[in-house]
């Protein structure tokens, strides 16, 4: 039935408070009765676009979305649905509903859905191609305003991952298991509160459908968006297997979409790398800054924007070591946290040499990636002295820096609470160290008190007082990080049928900065005999 109340909610519906949609504002909705609790109509998913497709044959392949049997809807971004305009589900009823659509049950989401094709280095090793093995792009919708949140980009792509096998899954089964999706959802919303740059997670569907891994799990999807999910691997397809025209074209098209000033340069291709260079290194010093591994930085989980992509066997650092990688199956430490940024300089000359048949001289595209280095320290040094509530970056402070990061090494300092708690330090030579900042420090107190000696000198040279200096560093030292332990805790109440605990720790990571008290639990770290976060790639 059409009830009065239900049209009288009309301008609260999605499409209508997007103004990309306005078109659309005057549809008359079908809406059903959802009992007093909830009496809205349907949610009408705005229509999607597909211009990925007209790129050509080369690049992407139909394929249906299989849809989840029994979908639930475990959670749901706020924040990402907003970006494209979604009001989230308020009751049970709009639950439903969204668990069928992002469960993969409504044709006009996944009409036009596509697999895209991409290769790679993994661990250092040509893998050949590879592609979407699970996910599947199901075109674009308009960003709320009109790129306000994108970073100027004008629209979202929407993709699912998890939603079946593709010509591109290989051996595998193209599910993606609750744990993970769980994992990914979570993470990609923390991150995006961090202000780090990174791929969104608009909600997590979880199903009765059992997929085996390790052991026998249950399948989930995540619907994730970002402006793109162009791969450097997406480029080294292109270029390893002589497809020069199409490798033309795929740069041609992301110049034009997402760094159009690139265009107008004597060579598109080049400056096309000195971009994705610059974003890169900035990428790198915030994951650096907020202790984030990403655990497998293969050039096809690199996004060309330089935002986050693909959370794995990632990490948040507890206690500090820089040779700390949370996945398995990387027994050389390869992708370990202090190594990041020389692996994402190597993915670079790989993007770089994926270039090479549209960049005149290869001086020239060394050159460019050359670059990373400098930018990076630039970046990290920024990153880092604001942390320590420096305004400036002088000379000598990457020794003072360095050094701090040798001892939070060796005492196994808390990455996260430990700048949490210098904000309490006062530049005063006769302060007390707060006791909590000296606990992370056990091993070695007297070396650290001398470190806190050299720091305030170096705070004379600083014009803000304590307070100010303080507030300044609480803006950029987070209270909660997604710790691996809380998001285990989460995971299992969900695999048991319980999604309050996902839904409470993605409130708190919304507000990393300034937790709600009813939050505070979630900045604890692990007990101090818990073993490290030990994960496998297997998802
Ligand atoms: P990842 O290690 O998740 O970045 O994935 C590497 C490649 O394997 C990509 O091409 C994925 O699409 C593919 N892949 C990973 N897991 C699966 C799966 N369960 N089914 C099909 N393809 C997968
Ligand atoms: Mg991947």
């Amino acid at each position: 039935m059409v009830g009065k109340a239900a049209r009288g909610v009309k301008d609260t519906l999605p499409h209508m408070r997007n103004p990309a949609f306005s078109e659309n504002a005057t549809m008359d909705l079908p809406s059903i009765d959802l009992g007093s609790a909830c009496t809205v109509p349907p949610p009408a998913w705005p229509p999607l676009c597909q211009p990925f497709a007209a790129l050509g044959p080369e690049f992407s392949v139909p394929v249906a979305v299989s849809p989840l049997p029994d979908p639930m809807l475990v959670a749901c971004s706020a924040d990402a649905a907003a970006l494209v305009g979604l009001q989230p589900p308020r009751c049970t009823e709009e639950e439903r509903l969204w668990a069928q659509a992002f469960g993969g049950h409504v044709d006009t989401l996944s009409g036009g859905s596509r697999a895209t094709v991409y290769a790679g280095h993994q661990f250092g090793n040509w893998a050949g191609q590879l592609g979407d093995g699970r996910a599947l792009l199901l075109g674009e919708w308009p960003d709320a305003e009109n790129g306000r949140h994108s970073g100027g980009y004008p629209a979202w792509e929407v993709q699912f991952k998890g939603s079946g096998r593709t010509p591109f899954s290989r051996m595998g089964d193209g599910w993606a298991v609750l744990r993970s999706s769980i994992r990914e959802f979570l993470c990609s919303e923390a991150m995006a509160a961090l202000g780090v740059p990174t791929t969104r997670a608009l909600c997590i569907v979880g199903s009765t459908r059992p997929v085996r891994r390790e052991e026998l799990e249950t399948a989930a999807m995540v619907t994730r968006l970002s402006p793109s999910f162009i791969r450097f691997g997406h480029f080294e397809h292109f270029s390893y297997s002589g497809q020069t025209a199409a490798l033309q074209r795929l740069t041609d098209w992301v110049i034009a979409r997402y760094c159009p000033q690139c265009a107008g340069q004597p060579q598109p291709a080049l400056a096309l790398l000195h971009w994705a260079v610059a974003r890169t290194a900035e990428l790198l010093a915030r994951w650096q800054a907020v202790g984030f591994v990403h655990g497998v930085m293969n050039t096809d989980n690199m996004s060309i924007l330089g935002w986050t992509i693909d959370y794995g066997p990632f990490a948040f650092i507890d206690a500090y070591d820089p040779l700390y990688t949370p996945n398995t199956t990387d027994r050389s430490g390869r992708y370990a946290l202090g190594r990041q940024p020389a692996v994402a300089h190597w993915n670079l000359l790989a993007l770089a040499q994926a270039l090479l048949p549209l960049i005149a001289k290869p001086d020239d595209a060394l050159q460019a990636v050359d670059g990373f280095r400098p930018q990076f320290v630039r970046a990290v040094q920024q990153q880092m002295a604001a942390k320590l509530g420096l305004e400036q970056v002088d000379a000598d402070d990457g020794v003072l820096l360095q050094d701090l990061l040798d001892l939070m090494a060796a005492n196994r300092s808390d990455w996260t609470l430990t700048f949490r708690h210098f904000s309490r330090l006062s530049a005063d030579a006769q302060a007390a160290i707060p006791p909590e900042l000296a606990a992370q420090f056990p091993r070695q107190p007297q070396a650290f008190a001398a470190w806190v000696r050299r720091y305030r000198a170096r705070l004379q040279r600083e014009r803000r007082s304590d307070q100010a200096r303080a507030q300044a560093m609480d803006a950029v030292n987070p209270v909660v990080v997604l710790r691996h332990h809380h998001a285990q805790a989460a995971i299992e109440r969900a695999q048991a049928g319980d999604f309050s605990e996902v839904r409470r720790l993605l409130a708190a990571l919304r507000k990393p900065f300034s937790p709600d008290a009813a939050h505070a639990a979630y900045a604890q770290p692990p007990a101090a005999d818990a073993p490290p976060a030990c994960l496998s790639c297997s998802s």
